[in-house]
This record gives structure tokens, sequence and C-alpha cells, in this order.
């Protein structure tokens, strides 16, 4: 009995030293060191913004299913092949197909905007008379009315204006009056007196701006381009106008994904640019003659075999045990996807480059992915799941980077192993990356929950401000991206994953 009490404590002692040697309860001077380094090797040496010129400017926007896309694909092949990580592969992924057309179409004719231009005779009265009226709130309105009114100082019979399809759209061609509403409670109350029938409808709810987190702004307001089809379509409207989910009040079109339930009538559905949202509420409350004609012609085609891509460094001491980390890389067809997510994926090759340059060797597989199919179907993020679930891969921690290229802040943590990262605390404070909130994820990464109930998730936080302005819209380009700022972001990632290898088991 006393020697089997005896053996229990040695076997109890042991593991507690194996814990403690795995958990640190303090961070060491090395540890200071090693993440020192990593930033050196960032700023110093860094890939990711000159890999990520070579994407965005070789490639541009990669849409899924698209030939560009494709192209991409490959050139990522080879960029990761010529870094001779353990192992670069790429995982099959059937991925929808929707294209936009060539002519993305809104017009308008308003006699009220006739006599505007015809009275004043001068454009700056014409401007004062709109931007004063439709952009009361807006410190760039005069400005942005300036650049729609500079292009309309003759009457025309037809005024155009900036607008693309919504991803996922039908075609279609529709001339009706329109009817601007605010909040889903006044076109519930419209709709059952039966306004919105015949009408081409202006979902016009801008962002929180009193939201300092623009993410809760953006969620906010969103589900108007996601629903907007099925909650217009029973009231008998035509076609939907959707305000772009954006700060900047210009005039570039946000697209997105935008959903049609089976059991509805599908009309189009397109984004038009803030400033163009303003002008036509302002415009449709004021001008009794005032029509709008939509004209789309986009198509959604079979779909299309793609993939994911990944490069893996091999843990040394449980090589099935892997820590994700990624970005996608699909992006809508405006702009060239450099915040959303050309940045996130150069994140995570740079995390996985900054450590082997270093010589890091991970306990644990560390795994960069670049997700396909992120933006309109996540075929992606449940391919993958699903794949490395049949491999036996246990997925100790999963870390997604999908909020841009800006200034990191910190990273929302998987409650579970908040206070194993928390005892970096200070040594994070040091680079500008201690903001630790309480809980983590991301739309790549979600699906694994379905297979790994002991995934720690991470989401990477960079700062939110200036992302909206770009999220979607042809603005998302390599030059909207900020060299350090993304070199900071790489440094942030790569650290997080050197803290996750040593903290967890
Ligand atoms: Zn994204």
């Amino acid at each position: 009995m006393r020697f089997i009490r005896a053996f229990c404590l040695i076997i109890a002692i042991f593991l507690l030293a194996q814990n403690a040697q795995a958990q640190k309860s303090v961070y060491t001077t090395n540890d200071s060191i090693f993440v020192k380094s990593i930033f050196n090797e960032a700023l110093l040496r860094g890939h990711s913004y000159s890999r990520l010129g070579e994407l965005c400017k070789q490639i541009g926007a990669r849409l899924s299913g698209s030939d560009a896309a494709e192209k991409g694909i490959i050139w990522a092949m080879n960029m990761l092949n010529s870094y001779q990580f353990d192992s670069v592969y790429k995982q099959n992924v059937l991925v929808p197909r929707w294209q936009r057309g060539t002519a993305d179409k809104i017009e308008f004719q308003s006699p009220l905007l006739n006599t505007l231009i015809k009275q004043k005779n001068t454009f700056s009265q014409v401007q004062n008379n709109i931007a004063k009226n439709a952009f009361p709130n807006s410190p760039n309105a005069l400005y942005e009315c300036d650049q729609f009114l500079k292009e309309n100082q003759q009457i025309k019979s037809w005024y155009s204006l900036p607008a693309c399809a919504l991803g996922g759209s039908i075609d279609g061609n529709v001339k009706a009056k329109v009817i601007s509403v605010n909040s889903k409670k006044q076109l519930d109350e419209l709709g059952k007196i039966g306004a919105l029938k015949n009408k081409i409808v202006l979902l016009n709810q801008p962002m929180d701006e009193a939201l300092l987190n623009t993410f809760s702004a953006y969620g906010g307001c969103v589900s108007q381009r996601v629903q907007g089809a099925n909650w217009c379509a029973p009231f008998g409207a035509l076609a939907v106008l959707v305000r772009s989910v954006s700060h900047k009040c210009d005039l570039h079109p946000h697209t997105g994904v935008t959903h049609y339930e089976d059991s509805i009538k599908k009309i189009p559905m397109v984004a038009v640019a803030t400033a163009a949202a303003d002008i036509i509420d302002y415009l449709c409350k004021n001008d009794p003659n005032f029509y709008l004609s939509i004209q789309l012609n986009c198509k959604t085609l079979p779909d299309r075999m793609s993939a994911n891509v990944i490069a893996e460094t091999k843990g040394i001491k449980n090589p099935k045990k892997v820590i994700v980390f990624g970005g996608h890389f699909d992006s809508w067809d405006q702009g060239e996807g450099a915040h959303d997510d050309g940045a996130g994926c150069m994140h995570a090759f740079e995390a996985l480059r900054i450590l082997k340059a270093l010589g890091y060797q991970p306990k644990h597989t560390l795994r960069c992915v670049f997700w396909i199919n992120e933006e309109n179907g996540l075929r992606g993020g449940n391919e993958y799941a699903k794949l490395t679930h049949e491999n036996g891969d246990i997925h100790i921690a999963a870390l997604e980077s999908d909020r841009g290229g800006f200034t990191p802040r910190g990273f929302g943590i998987d409650t579970s192993i908040l206070p194993r990262i928390k005892v970096f605390q200070s040594l994070l404070d040091q680079f500008g990356i201690g903001t630790l909130e309480n809980g983590g994820g991301g739309a790549d990464i979600g699906p694994i929950k379905k297979y790994n109930t002991n995934t720690a998730f991470i989401s990477f936080i960079p700062d939110s401000q200036r992302y909206f302005d770009v999220h979607h819209a042809e603005t998302d380009v390599f030059e909207s991206v900020n060299k350090r700022e993304l070199e900071l972001g790489s440094a942030a990632i790569a650290a997080m994953i050197y803290i996750l290898d040593q903290q967890l088991d």
C-alpha cells in the first residue's frame, strides 16, 4: 500500500514537473530576446510587403472560381516552394463561380436636379442645395458631392451614379421609383401598407459612427446587404439598392455577398456608394418624378475546382498536433484584395518564414493556410476542417488574420487558454500588441470546431478604424497598405505562434 502511495506521488511530481516545463508561469529573458528578434527580422528583412505587392499587382483581384484566382494559386505555390519549408501542398476545393457582367449601371432621371442646375446655373449653388440636405453630418460631403456634380454640370436626361452588383445577385433591367428606408422596422411598416410594391428599395442604414469597434458597426448593418432581397421581395419590390457598409462618404461602391432564400422571388441586388446613397435618398424624397434604372448582367456559372494552399514546418515533439494560422486567398472582384485578405495571407506566410529564418524548432507542427472561397461560400474552410480531420490532425490552436494589414493591437484569445497567454502580457505590451480580448475565432477556422472540441481559437486584432473605408471596394489596393504596419502585423502573429507553441500541449 505504502509502495503504491509512494509510486503515485512520484508520478504526480513527474507530471507536475512536465506541466511546469510545458507551461511557463513567467516569461524568461530568452523569450524576450526571441520575440525581439522576430520583430527585427520582420522590420529589417521582411518579405510580407514585397510579396503582397506581387500578389496585388501581378494577380490582382481573386474572386473564387475566376481565372485570376487560379493564376494566384500557382503564384502562391511557387512563392512558398522557394522557401524550402518542410512541405508545401494544395487541398482541392470545389468552389462556386459567380461572374460580374461588363456593365453594372445605375442611372436616374430627376427634374428637380435639372431645375437646380438650370435655375442656379452655378456649380457651387447646386452643390450647396444638394450637399447641405443630403449630407448633414458628413464632413467630407461637400468634396464628394463636388466630385459627382463636376461630372454633372449640364442638364442630362439620365445621370449615372457609381454602383456595382452585390456578389451572387441575379442580372436584370429595372426602371422604377425609389423608396428609401433607414431600418428593418421602417421597411416592414412600409411593406405592410403596400408602399414597396413595384418600387426599387434603397436600404440606407449607415454604420453607427459612435462604435469604437468598427467590426461591431459593420455587424450592426451588414444584414441589409446579405438579407435585403429576402426582406424586400415578399413586399413586391423590384430591386434593392444597398448603402455601402463603409464609414467613408465617397463614390466607391462596396460589394459583398448577398443571399436569396429559396422561397422568394429573386430580384437584383446592387451596392451603391455611400455618397450616391445620400444623393438618391435626398432626391427620391424631394422629387416626385425621380426615377432610377438598374442594369446588371452578372451570372452564375458551374462550380470549378480550386484549392487551399498550405505550407508547414513539422513539429519536433508532436508533429500530429497542429497550430494552424492563415487568411483567405480569395477576394472580391473589386480592387486587389490587398487588406481583404492578401494581408492576412502574407502575415501568415511571413510568420512561418520568420520562425524558420530564426532557426526556431517548434514542438508542434506550424501550418500556414491560404483558404479559398471565404467571401462567398466558405468552401475552403469547410474542406480544410474535413480533410485534416480525416488525416488525424489534432488542432491545438487556430489563428486567423482577416481584419486587414493595419497596426497590430493584440489578439482575441480563447477563454480556455487566456491565462497562459497573459503570462506574456508585459512582453506583448512592449510591442504594442498587449490587447488580449476574451474569446477568439474566424470564419475559415470556425469549421475546425466540428471535429476538434479542444482547439483554442485566436483572432488577430489590428487597428480597425480604416478597414471599412476600403473593404470590398476598388480602393482595396496595394497602395492602401502601409509597409511597417503590415510587417508589424506579421511579427505580432509570429510572436503569438511562438507563445502558443511554448504554452500549449
Ligand atoms: Zn476577408
